[in-house]
């Protein structure tokens, strides 16, 4: 089966690298790191590549090993973790030009870009999957790996909330407490500390934040001017776009902001409650996700900020006309 494959490809690769998806979040670099230490339980000394790592995990083991260029160019093996799309890999080119590629990832529109691919949408997190992965391979989920997977666990479930959440869930979360990982403590420092800039931004996204099709949609919007304004690092983006969604009545929740270096281009991310399928929202615009968690990135053609604010904002509100109730 695909999972002794994969561990074959593991034991028979010497140069590893492990990479995920760019704009990395809790699960991404969870499963990255916790990769790392199962793999040097191998006896393996992988790499793992990823830009703009939220300083929010640096209580991560491996956190400060995590590479932004590599060395090497050309690897035995690659393994692409909480990614659903080639073109989403943050280091891309190492992927490609790696001899064998493995994907393990939990999003429902995967495509299945890898040699051997491991892919599980029933799963809340990745984090999740490489929890049965290591258990099938024999690996043991120490202290240290069990920090790296809860991590990813409790953001890409939004605190064990999500609809994703599974008996396994909890299953897990008791074994790893047996191993003297403190669920409170993974909670507050993963979670729920917000660093100001964060803070500043939510300020901005409320302020703006205006509500359509009767109160079921709302759309809010930052800018880089505004990244620059409250000094942003990586990552003070996440969790904005739950707000809108968290308000009564509102179905979907639409967030974007421009990308770094391209102020053109508008990175989507999108919520919702009950029934609207956002993910093939975001399949429109080439991006995908999960049924309630999904994102996408749009290049705008108008004058001025404002107007592509606008167009992005009519585009998407198009595709969600068509399945909001
Ligand atoms: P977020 O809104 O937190 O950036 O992303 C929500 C979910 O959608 C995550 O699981 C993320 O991996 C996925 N996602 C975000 N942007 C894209 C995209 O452009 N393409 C694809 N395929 N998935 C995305
Ligand atoms: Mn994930």
């Amino acid at each position: 089966m695909t999972l002794d494959k994969i561990l074959e490809e593991i034991k028979d690769a010497e140069k590893i690298i492990i990479l995920a998806h760019e704009t990395p979040d809790g699960d991404a670099v969870g499963s990255c790191l916790a990769m790392k230490l199962a793999l040097e339980q191998l006896g393996k000394n992988p790499d793992v590549v990823m830009d703009k790592v939220s300083r929010n995990f640096n209580y991560l083991p491996g956190f400060d090993e995590i590479k932004v260029k590599p060395e090497i160019e050309n690897y035995d093996l690659a393994i692409s973790l909480d990614c659903a799309d080639f073109k989403r890999i943050y280091g891309s080119e190492y992927f490609d030009n790696a001899k064998n590629t493995i994907v393990i990832d939990h999003h429902g529109t995967n495509n299945m870009y890898g040699d051997f691919n491991f892919v599980n949408p029933a799963s809340p997190a990745c984090c999740q999957i490489l929890v049965g992965i290591f258990q099938y391979f024999k690996i043991e989920i120490d202290k240290e790996i069990g920090t790296c997977l809860l991590t990813g666990i409790i953001t890409d479930t939004g605190g064990f909330k999500y609809s994703g959440v599974t008996a396994e869930t909890f299953e897990f979360t008791e074994e790893i407490m047996q191993k003297g990982v403190k669920v409170y403590e993974v909670y507050k420092k993963a979670l729920d500390t917000k660093t100001k800039a964060n803070f500043e931004l939510m300020k901005k996204v409320v302020d703006r934040m205006e509500f359509l099709e009767d109160g079921k949609v709302t759309f809010t919007y930052i800018t880089n001017a505004d990244l620059l304004d409250v000094n942003a690092e990586p990552g003070d983006h996440e969790g904005l776009v739950n707000i809108g969604r968290d308000i009564e009545g509102v179905e979907v929740s639409v967030f974007i902001r421009q990308i770094e270096d391209d102020d053109k281009t508008y990175k989507i991310s999108m919520r919702s409650n009950n029934y609207v399928n956002v993910s093939d929202v975001c399949f429109v615009f080439g991006g995908g996700g999960h049924e309630k968690a999904a994102g996408a990135s749009i290049t705008a053609t108008g004058n001025t900020e404002q107007e592509d604010i606008e167009q992005v904002k009519n585009k998407v509100l198009k595709e969600i006309r068509k399945v909001i109730k």
